[in-house]
């Protein structure tokens, strides 16, 4: 049985005050909790990290980094390193999600420099697959999937790729309000499992944890969670309220 894990992606959003004040909201609603059995993981920006850390030590959440650089260490002017992140307590890394391929251009060829860094440094990829609305219209999406998870993962062998979690997030879902149908999640869910069962056994295809992510909120949250093979949610907007991103940690059980 795959542990439920709810992943939060905070992207460049909030003040250090307001991030702080959201930290300690969430930990009053989880110490109020004492049952919950989902793994949590924040991912706030950079400079907020050892704050975040700091809470953590003291409550039952995980801290992860949304990005890392390609590169290990040197001349690399704005660039952290997943090595510095793991100095630091870091535990996670998001790699390859939608925006940064859109919009700083992190091609294959980068993503599975950052695959590789983070694990070299022990942290562990929250690697993010999902297709464009135009691809999954010409029904192209299990070609655009299967080849992200073939370029970004499956370099890897069978002892350092089990230790990667895949999000698929139709980038249609996110941030839209347009969240993919139950069946659709689950669909893809399962066709990523069988890339895994062919590349590697189905033994590893069947421990492999893969979330869903695209406009997840409290209210649909348990619906898209309980469907077979989806273990979790990458969270964006809805991970900025407190008790919305508690409600949807606990949908996850
Ligand atoms: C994300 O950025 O990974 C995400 C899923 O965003 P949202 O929940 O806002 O759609």
């Amino acid at each position: 049985m795959r542990k439920k894990i709810v992943a939060a992606n905070w992207k460049m959003n909030l003040s250090f005050q307001e991030a702080e004040e959201l930290i300690e909201e969430f930990i009053d609603l989880l110490s109020e909790e004492e049952e919950l059995q989902t793994d949590i993981i924040v991912c706030p920006p950079f400079p907020y990290l050892e704050m975040a850390g700091d809470y953590a030590a003291e409550s039952s959440f995980k801290v992860g980094a949304q990005n890392i650089s390609s590169f290990q260490a040197g001349a690399y002017t704005g660039e952290v390193s997943a090595g510095m992140l793991k100095s630091m307590g870091v535990s996670h890394c998001i790699i390859g999600h939608s925006e940064r391929r859109k919009y700083f251009h992190e091609e294959e060829k980068i993503l599975t420099a950052k695959v590789n860094q983070a694990l070299a440094n022990e942290l562990i990829p929250i690697f993010c697959v999902g297709e464009l609305l135009p691809e999954r219209e010409a029904g192209k999406h299990h070609q655009v999937v299967r080849k992200q998870v073939r370029h970004g993962l499956f370099h890897l062998d069978t002892n350092e790729f089990e230790k990667v979690i895949i999000a698929y997030e139709p980038v249609w879902a996110i941030g839209t309000g347009m969240t993919a149908l139950p069946e659709q999640a689950a669909e893809m869910h399962a066709y990523i499992r069988s890339l895994i069962a062919e590349r590697y056994h189905q033994d590893v295809a069947d421990r492999t944890k893969i979330l869903y992510g695209g406009s997840c909120n409290a209210q649909n949250a348990n619906q898209i969670f309980s469907q077979p093979g989806v273990d979790g949610g990458l969270i964006g907007g809805a991970s900025l309220n407190a008790t919305e991103f508690f409600t949807i940690c606990k949908n996850a059980q």
